[in-house]
């Protein structure tokens, strides 16, 4: 599938140091492999609805990094999937009378289009759910043929066939392995904790037939009404969500790519499963790292459909706001932390996209080097950006308060140095 357009990265004098990143399997910051190859994998968005305040800070969370490398002098392979056939998608195309594939068309193009604003490096390659049919149904093949998935009985109106995900089987098979998987083992949840997650993010515990509770689905055969595809011996129907990002992850990156990245909901079921299929396919873990972003509400509350308070970047920018406004209010949050949107943050970021205009105009010579040093330094340490971002203030200040004419040179270096590793535009 076509991906957005990246926007140029200025080249900058000097390197990023090595990396480090908090990594969610190991609970602990850890320094990143400095080859000249890194590899990611971000999960993206089901299109339904538009992009929110959460997604585009998940997606400029895990630009930070793509960028931090490339400044570093890596390579950079990203992949990002978009789960362009699934339930909440066909349920909301039923609900508003919307052709399903023209509801995630629609969606997958005002996303690029937020994306694109945002200046968010696009991945190398965008790859949906549907057009990976073909490479999904033989890696379920594989799985039952290992004994690794199995067939659901039809029960209670549903048809016979659907395949599930052996959860125990699996965690036997990968036991001999020096790199075991054991659910839980990435998200360190209890089994309790895993049931009630389970069922809150699209899971069915409760269906008839399973062995465990926690076995998620693999191939859901096809239902009247619902679009199906060829599934060799599965018979027509559609693959399950976290079968999906594992084979786009084989097809495209190698095993284990760097860093598999995503919001914090993800971690469990999605990325502990995906990590699952991973090992019982190729033997490896999926990814050596695991990274997670919070997730972001409106003004203290939880950010939801159904509470009607979700904030689209489509409609600050539809309203006349600036991207870069945008970001720069995303930036002076960790990536990590669980925050809020507000107003007055929001506010404050444009103060801050001004004071930083001004400053780079009134650039002091000799002031830029410094400044770049220490965006590097934040950004290696777990990818730092409040801490950045004090870093221009603290710099835009005393350029402010030298009062000199100004530099031209010295405001390239800083501007470059902005757009480059934050990814705001001056
Ligand atoms: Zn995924």
């Amino acid at each position: 599938m076509k991906s957005w357009i990246s926007r140029p990265v200025p080249h900058l004098p000097g390197n990023m140091p090595a990396l480090r990143l908090f990594d969610t399997a190991q609970g602990s910051v850890v320094t990143l492999g400095a080859a000249g190859e890194q590899s990611m994998y971000v999960c993206g968005i089901t299109p339904y609805d538009a992009t929110h305040m959460g997604h585009a800070a998940s997606y400029v969370a895990f630009d930070l990094l793509n960028r931090a490398w490339r400044d570093g002098g890596q390579q950079v392979a990203y992949v990002q999937n978009v789960t362009d056939v699934d339930d909440p998608l066909l349920e909301r195309a039923t609900a508003t009378g919307v052709d399903w594939r023209e509801l995630a068309a629609s969606q997958i193009e005002l996303f690029q289009t937020d994306m694109e604003a945002l200046n968010v490096l696009a991945p190398d390659r965008y790859v949906g759910a549907v057009e990976s049919v073909p490479l999904i149904v033989p890696a379920i093949e594989r799985l039952l043929h290992r004994g690794l998935a199995y067939r659901v009985p039809g029960t209670a109106g549903e048809p016979d066939g659907d395949v599930y995900y052996d959860v125990e089987a699996a965690s036997k098979h990968a036991a001999g392995a020096t790199d075991a998987w054991t659910l839980g083992a990435l998200s360190g949840l209890s089994d309790a904790e895993m049931l009630g997650l389970f069922a809150e993010r699209g899971g069915d515990p409760g269906r008839v037939g399973k062995h465990q509770a926690l076995d998620p689905l693999l191939w859901r055969v096809a239902r009247a009404g619902e679009p199906s595809w060829p599934g060799g011996e599965l018979g027509e129907g559609r693959p399950g969500w976290h079968i999906e990002c594992t084979v786009i992850a084989h097809e495209y990156l190698p095993a284990p790519f760097t860093v598999q990245g995503g919001g914090s909901d993800l971690v469990f079921p999605h990325h502990e499963m995906s990590a699952g299929h991973a090992h019982s396919l190729s033997g490896v873990p999926l990814a050596q790292h695991f990274a997670h972003a919070g997730m972001v509400g409106l003004d203290g509350e939880k950010m939801s459909k159904s509470k009607g308070n979700l904030v689209l970047v489509s409609k600050l920018r539809a309203a006349g706001e600036e991207p870069a406004a945008i970001r720069l209010a995303i930036l002076a949050h960790h990536y990590r932390s669980d925050w809020s949107w507000t107003g007055a943050g929001f506010a404050a970021a444009k103060d801050r996209l001004r004071t930083w205009r001004a400053a780079a105009a009134a650039a002091p010579e000799g002031s830029g080097a410094g400044l770049l040093s220490r965006l590097r330094a934040e950004l290696s340490n777990d990818l730092n950006a409040p801490g950045a971002v004090a870093a221009v203030d603290d710099w835009a200040t005393s350029a402010l308060a030298a009062g000199s004419p100004g530099s031209p040179a010295e405001g390239a270096l800083v501007s470059d140095a902005i757009n480059a590793l934050l990814g705001v535009e001056l």
